[in-house]
């Protein structure tokens, strides 16, 4: 939504009874015939001496409601609104007046804060057309006998120029150029080019900010502040309170601002904005591998070894304008030898919306759960646990107040499993060694491509294994793994666990476990299959398979023996022999 850029025109429109011009950009400046009215955002400086008295309560009015919309929400809006200013534009190629409108779903910061309209051939400006009565008029279509076909709904404008006086039936891009070229030898438009990336104010008029290091002089004009110098620090004061002048709130402290100017001397003034918030967070992650150096952003050797980013973790709807700042920051600092790489970030993972009662979970709507109440019931672990396993975390999940009571359950059960089993010592069993090595193979497989809830399922269904077949009792070494596995997520009961069980040293620094392949692989028997006694087919199953399921699987491997017979006996010997006897 931010790289790119259209090429169009920039058109001058004359205002009637007016010196005033309006100028536009537009990237379809052969559709200049199909224009029928114009429209300003809001914020425009020329609404003021547009409006006409009679119009001026609805403008006011209308202002005041569009400037406490976000962009934004300005942009998302289906529903058009807008108020008529009272004045007209004339349309330099057709002489025609065009009604001037203001209206919020022209943004002041994109383009020239004014836009011609063409209803007719574009989609905002047909339904604020239809809402507010304008006229549609068609400019291009398939054929100059389709001119006169009325406009249904806003059409793309690949095609002929139609109603266009000297233009009709010239292609739209050769349009393009005719008439731009008109505009230009006119003296009232130009071609141009359009960035949708756009200039953006990079100071800030508050206290918390990094200080711009730049000195004001009166001789020399504005100085950069030498490098010996940098960085320039904020002062510390007892309060950062706004100035009330519009002013940064660094310049009411006099002692800081007032400096000596670094080229003449004499003495200078501070620049007192600081920078905006992103400026830190466009290359922080370079000073976390070497935060106490003095002498450079970072050392290279380091940077080498520990950048680029390997993850990052974001809300997708903050990272587009930050990633991309972070990338200019990084491409500027390898363009000036700083760092050898050019991309910050390997890989991103944006991470789901939460929603909680049918709405975005956020606090501007209020629907927010306090996660300091539910620490207070259930601990900060089962509050983790629960957040890691309410879904997939690129997922938009709905939050369910109960989800944390079987989370909670779950903690429990590990819990006295290690504490009812720690002092027992019980012997390793085949089937619990096999189930924690499975388990562990599980967990790391699923940790490692971001799926911790279902991993969580799988150490829930682990607990389930030891106490349906292994009788509720797990071994030493099964135990230390399962407390292992948990730590990350529960970071404490793990911790305390660990102690109880008479480790030392955390258990973060104790390893993560280890499985064994070769207890993945599922032992199998083979089983013969007979029919009246006779060998028909041999299966494998797995060891310990129960009477009903080595049935059900002879059953299905010879459908096509047992069609149309009557089966009057199964006779199974364990894991060795199942005989159907048939008529
Ligand atoms: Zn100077």
């Amino acid at each position: 939504n931010w790289i790119g850029k259209s090429e169009g025109a920039e058109v001058d429109f004359a205002i009637e009874n007016s010196s005033a011009k309006i100028r536009v950009f537009t990237t379809r400046p052969d559709t200049l015939f199909g224009a029928t009215y114009m429209v300003l955002a809001p914020e425009h400086q020329l609404v003021s001496t547009l409006t006409s008295a009679d119009q001026r309560t609805a403008v006011d009015g209308y202002i005041k409601t569009a400037l406490a919309k976000s962009s934004v929400d300005r942009m998302a809006s289906k529903d058009k609104t807008g108020a008529f200013t009272g004045s007209y534009a004339i349309n330099p190629v057709s002489g025609e007046r065009l009604p001037i409108w203001i209206s919020d779903y022209v943004l002041i910061d994109y383009g020239t804060g004014a836009i011609m309209c063409v209803p007719g051939h574009d989609e905002r400006d047909f339904d604020f057309a239809k809402t507010f009565g304008l006229p549609i008029r068609r400019v291009i279509a398939t054929s100059l006998e389709d001119a006169g076909k009325p406009v249904e709904a806003a059409e793309p404008g690949e095609g002929m120029m139609v109603n266009s006086g000297p233009y009709n039936g010239m292609d739209w891009q050769d349009g393009k150029k005719a008439i731009t070229k008109w505009l230009a030898d006119k003296g009232i438009g130009q071609a141009t080019v359009s960035y949708k990336l756009r200039d953006w104010v990079f100071s800030r008029q508050r206290y918390w900010g990094e200080p711009i290091p730049i000195i004001h002089c009166p001789h020399c004009g504005p100085v950069a502040v030498p490098d010996e110098d940098l960085p320039v620090m904020l002062p510390e004061v007892e309060k950062y309170q706004p100035t009330g002048t519009g002013e940064s709130p660094l310049a009411a402290i006099e002692d800081w601002v007032q400096t000596t100017c670094p080229t003449c001397g004499r003495p200078g003034r501070r620049e007192t904005n600081t920078m905006p918030q992103w400026a830190g967070s466009s290359w922080y992650f370079l000073r976390y591998i070497d935060p106490h150096n003095a002498e450079a952003l970072c050392d290279k050797t380091k940077a080498d070894r520990w950048m680029p980013v390997d993850l990052y973790v974001g809300g997708a709807e903050h990272a587009v304008l930050h990633l991309l700042y972070a990338r200019f920051y990084v491409k500027f600092l390898k363009d000036i030898g700083v760092v050898s790489f050019d991309e910050p970030f390997q890989r991103l993972f944006n991470q789901g919306t939460i929603y909680y009662q049918g709405a975005k979970m956020s606090k501007s709507r209020g629907n927010v759960i306090n996660p300091d109440d539910l620490v207070r019931e259930y601990g900060t672990d089962a509050l983790r646990l629960y957040e890691l396993f309410i879904g997939p975390p690129e997922v938009a999940t709905e939050w369910d107040d109960h989800g944390i009571d079987g989370v909670f359950r779950f903690l429990s059960r590990v819990w006295r499993l290690v504490t009812d089993n720690w002092e027992s010592n019980w012997p390793e069993t085949v089937t619990v060694k096999r189930a924690t090595h499975r388990l562990i193979y599980e967990v790391t497989e699923r940790f490692d491509s971001f799926r911790f809830n279902t991993g969580i399922a799988q150490m829930m269904a682990y607990l389930n294994t030891i106490s349906a077949e292994g009788d509720n009792k797990a071994d030493r070494t099964s135990l230390a793994a399962l407390i292992k596995l948990i730590a990350p997520m529960a970071p404490h009961i793990a911790e305390e666990l660990w102690q109880m069980t008479g480790h030392t040293g955390s258990v973060f620094e104790s390893g993560w476990p280890v499985y064994d392949p070769a207890l993945l692989v599922e032992e199998t028997v083979t089983i013969v299959i007979q029919i009246n006694g006779r060998v028909k087919d041999r299966l494998e199953m797995p060891k310990g398979i129960s009477k009903e399921k080595a049935f059900a699987a002879a059953r299905e491997a010879s459908s096509e023996s047992l069609a149309g017979k009557e089966i009057v006996k199964e006779i199974y010997v364990p894991e060795k022999i199942v005989n159907f006897v048939v008529k």
